[in-house]
């Protein structure tokens, strides 16, 4: 049988991970989602897999404290991480997230590419560069989403996304950047073409080299 277009088109939860572990083996290419609370994260991954409460299923108030792997129908697996809604949290909270996040950011083997929305109205919060100084060492392939942009005008859509694009460029991993809208389906179908194309990307060798076992 033809495989379904879209590996977004069967998607499942699989599981959730904790500081004290159970993450998933790395047998298949990841997709991170990151961005602070009420970004509109959960919206985008429901939007991107045509699902109306995928993400929100896995959404407790100690979501800051798991990370959620979902099944892109045996292709790759989509991974929602935890942010956090404020740039003064508690100190405890930061340092649990820099673990759980961080540790998995770093030590990935399995990441093909992280997606990290900003909002498009006030994009580079004091949590954005936060995280994005996270994934300064991160190799993999980046997007990053300028979410909610129906509430913006053309003219200052056009302009984020340039102003955007400028601060992005040069960095460690020439991101790609977009406008997206869960509401308006801007850039949703687009998004969906390109992380088809890094899950490809990485199932054909395109891979971060595996690592000898001593
Ligand atoms: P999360 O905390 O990052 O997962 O954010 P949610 O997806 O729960 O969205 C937070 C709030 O933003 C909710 O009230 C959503 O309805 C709203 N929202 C999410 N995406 C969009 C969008 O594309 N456009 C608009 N106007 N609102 C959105």
């Amino acid at each position: 049988m033809p495989e379904p277009a879209s590996a977004f088109s069967k998607v499942e939860f699989l599981v959730s991970a904790g500081v004290t572990g159970g993450l998933p083996p790395e047998d298949l290419p990841e997709l991170a989602f990151a961005g602070r609370s009420n970004v509109g994260k959960s919206s985008a991954i429901n939007a991107l897999t045509r699902r109306k409460r995928l993400a929100f299923v896995s959404k407790t108030p100690g979501r800051t404290q798991t990370i959620n792997f979902f099944d892109l129908g045996g292709r790759g697996r989509l991974v929602d991480l935890p942010g956090y809604g404020y740039a003064r949290v508690p100190q405890a909270v930061r340092a649990q997230w820099d673990q759980l996040v961080g540790g998995y950011l770093g030590a990935r083997r399995a990441l093909a590419g992280v997606v990290v929305l900003m909002d498009a109205r006030h994009p580079f919060t004091a949590h954005d560069e936060y995280l994005l100084e996270w994934l300064r060492p991160v190799t993999q392939r980046l997007l990053v989403l300028l979410s909610k942009s129906d509430k913006l005008s053309r003219q200052e859509r056009t302009k984020v996304l340039s102003t955007a694009r400028a601060r992005l460029a040069g960095g460690a991993h020439n991101a790609e950047v977009r406008l997206f809208s869960s509401l308006s389906g801007e850039g949703v179908e687009e998004t969906r073409e390109l992380l088809d194309d890094w899950l490809r990307a990485a199932g054909t060798g395109d891979k971060k080299p595996p690592v000898k076992g001593n």
